[in-house]
């Protein structure tokens, strides 16, 4: 079978997460990520990434998938180090068995309201870099998405 891939970058699909919030929403404000003791929150994400991914498949005859990429943001509830963690747990069984996970954490961009430039709020503390204002509007950093589905 011929590789195929989807085109870099396309949103497959986004969703809300356990608590209804949308994660592929614009954050109201800078939001510290939220750090649980536990992954099961992660476990259930991962799951139904699974079955999306199982049901593109099916759906496109493919038999086997090489590599997921997710995308997570730096400020998302979701935690890449959990991911990791519970993704052999989600994939036991599963067409992606054997699929290597490959995970991109996107920055927590925002866009300052006084001097519209653009910046990474974690890497300067919320505060404008260019004219130092404490005015940030988050545009990014909050996603939770499957980026990329490669299959073999
Ligand atoms: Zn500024």
């Amino acid at each position: 079978m011929p590789p195929a891939a989807l085109p870099g970058g396309q949103l497959l699909k986004s969703w809300t997460n356990g608590e209804g919030r949308n994660l592929a929403g614009p954050p109201e404000g800078i939001r510290q990520p939220l750090y649980e003791v536990n992954p099961l929150h992660e476990l259930g994400v991962v799951i139904r990434v699974v079955k999306t991914v199982e049901a593109f498949a099916q759906e496109n005859g493919l038999t086997k998938i090489e590599t997921l990429v997710l995308q997570i943001g730096a400020l998302s509830q979701v935690i890449p180090r959990y991911v990791e963690e519970v993704y052999p747990m989600a994939v036991k069984d599963t067409l992606l068995e054997d699929t290597r996970l490959k995970i991109e954490v996107l920055p927590a961009n925002a866009r300052c309201r006084t001097c519209g430039k653009v910046f990474d709020v974690l890497e300067n503390k919320g505060l404008c870099p260019f004219c130092h204002s404490e005015k940030p509007e988050m545009i990014s950093g909050n996603e939770f998405m499957i980026k990329e589905i490669v299959a073999c």
